[in-house]
């Protein structure tokens, strides 16, 4: 068994795929075809939002949003303490300092009351300037932007969406990637919508921002390639990939995202009663990157991984370190009780397999395993 079964979606696929594939090997535009401005409109009117462009990777396509956003030294960027290193390795690689702030002990997402309080502290100290919020979708689950958008507006803050893990999630109908003044996402192979090798984009419905940031990912050039009026990166979707994507987010968008939550209410109702499953606030969608449980304490989350590895069942513990406490940022200190939450959910979440091409009899027999350690 798989953790993520990206060769039986292949199996399913694969016609469209193939064809996609041999039809830019036959034109040889490798670069900049056709199919990846398609895909970028495909994309903005997904997600509906103005400006879609997409880049080489959702760590770029963070670097991206900071740039156009001007953070650099001497800025504060709030960033949650538990989510993959890119969030806040961007932000630093920026030249700003990552306040981390705690997350909400169901839903593993930024806490907006708790963002309100490091945003004070900051202020209160005086030696950096608030700049940015960065919220993630964390697990697939749009971080809760109707808070987070009150605060940031109070303080005068940008929103960046790290979508990276979001894409397909929705709150109210209103889909992922739309929340940020500027939103990423990335289409590693293993992310809701993946593609077959890195790639990634970022969204916003500003005009300004979207031409600087495609100015950037393109070695900042100005009125054309050869005219460079900035410092700026390579940042570039490759052709190929942008056509496994068209055929993957027309499946993703067709049935998979349906199947996702279709297999995330089994695993509920099979564990719900005896095991913390994940909780969706009303109104919220999530697009389900992962299915994560929480359990009682290190030893128990420990012994259930144990169990479910004897039995021939992949698991992953998303995140076992959380970002204060990696080395990278050892010299940035936070009050422990600032990070409580997401400390303590580093020692007890586990994440089980969780695709859209998971068998029902394989849902059966992961939860089975499961509820034979209670
Ligand atoms: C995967 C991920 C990224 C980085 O995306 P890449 O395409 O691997 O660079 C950023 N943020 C989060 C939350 C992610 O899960």
């Amino acid at each position: 068994m798989e953790f993520i079964d990206l060769g039986r979606q292949y199996k399913a696929l694969k016609d469209r795929i193939d064809g996609r594939i041999a039809n830019v090997l036959g034109r040889a535009q490798f670069i900049n075809g056709d199919e990846v401005r398609e895909l970028a409109e495909k994309l903005a009117a997904y997600c509906s939002r103005k400006y879609c462009l997409t880049c080489a990777n959702g760590t770029d396509a963070l670097t991206l949003a900071l740039r156009c956003l001007g953070v650099g030294e001497g800025d504060a960027v709030f960033v949650p303490d538990l989510t993959f290193f890119a969030s806040a390795e961007t932000a630093a690689l920026a030249g700003a300092t990552c306040v981390f702030v705690d997350v909400d002990k169901r839903t593993f997402n930024l806490d907006a009351v708790k963002l309100e309080n490091r945003i004070r502290q900051v202020i209160a100290e005086k030696k950096l300037k608030p700049k940015a919020i960065i919220a993630v979708d964390l697990f697939g689950l749009p971080a809760n932007f109707p808070e987070i958008r009150k605060v940031a507006d109070k303080y005068g803050l940008p929103i960046i969406e790290d979508a990276a893990q979001g894409f397909g999630g929705s709150i109210n109908g209103k889909r992922a990637c739309s929340f940020g003044d500027i939103s990423t996402t990335s289409f590693f192979p293993a992310k809701p919508l993946g593609c077959y090798g890195d790639g990634g984009a970022v969204f916003t419905d500003n005009e300004d921002y979207y031409k600087l940031m495609a100015s950037l990912a393109f070695h900042g050039k100005g009125s054309h390639k050869y005219d460079n009026v900035r410092i700026g990166y390579n940042s570039r979707l490759d052709t190929i990939q942008a056509a496994v994507l068209l055929e993957k987010l027309k499946a993703f968008d067709d049935y998979e995202l349906t199947d996702r939550n279709k297999i995330a209410a089994k695993y509920d109702s099979y564990l719900k009663d005896k095991f913390t499953t994940p909780l969706i606030p009303e109104n919220f969608q999530s697009s389900w990157a992962q299915y994560t449980l929480i359990l009682d304490d290190e030893n128990e989350r420990d012994n259930l991984q144990k169990h479910l590895n004897a039995n021939g069942i992949p698991t992953m513990i998303y995140y076992p370190i959380p970002m204060h406490a990696l080395k990278a940022f050892e010299d940035i200190k936070t009050p422990s009780e600032e990070i409580e939450v997401a400390t303590k959910l580093t020692k007890t979440v586990l994440s089980v397999p969780m695709h859209p091409y998971l068998k029902d009899e394989e849902i059966k027999f992961i939860s089975l395993k499961v509820l034979e350690t209670r």
